[in-house]
């Protein structure tokens, strides 16, 4: 078993429930889950105006591998309706994979740990209550 944490964030239609979705999802895939609690943000890095967000951590153990996890995260958010019709675009439903125990992984289709997430306060701090 793999420890890991997934960022969770949404900004179009319904976010509380979307991010409840995910973490309903999320139970059925990881033990030992922790959830952190919901914080609402402002976007950061986006080039007009948007939407606040909604945003969450989850912890949690899994057998599955970096790749099927991320496969898995993706599958969730098509279930919600997620499109990218431009990078950084409003978004039902954002799953990234943070960490994964303590590899580090750079091929095309992930990058861990996630890009950045040390930069970003709607990352690190529901990061804190769960890890
Ligand atoms: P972002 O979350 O940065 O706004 P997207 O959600 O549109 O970007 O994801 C685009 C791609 O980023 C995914 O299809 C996935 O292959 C890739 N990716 C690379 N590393 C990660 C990661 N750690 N977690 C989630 N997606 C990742
Ligand atoms: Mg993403």
């Amino acid at each position: 078993m793999t420890r890991v944490a997934i960022a969770l964030g949404s900004n179009l239609g319904d976010r509380r429930a979307h991010l409840q979705f995910a973490i309903s999802r999320l139970r059925k895939i990881l033990t030992n889950v922790r959830i952190s609690s919901i914080h609402e943000t402002t976007p950061e890095g986006v080039d007009g105006p948007q939407p606040d967000y909604l945003n969450a951590v989850v912890a949690g153990f899994t057998t599955l591998s970096p790749i099927v996890l991320l496969q898995t995260l993706l599958a969730i958010e098509r279930e919600r309706g997620r499109t990218r019709p431009s990078p950084r675009a409003s978004r039902t439903l954002d799953l990234d994979l943070i960490l994964y125990g303590d590899e580090v992984i750079d091929t095309p289709e992930l990058t861990v740990p996630h890009p950045r997430y040390l930069d970003r306060r709607f990352v690190t701090e529901p990061l804190e209550e769960v890890w």
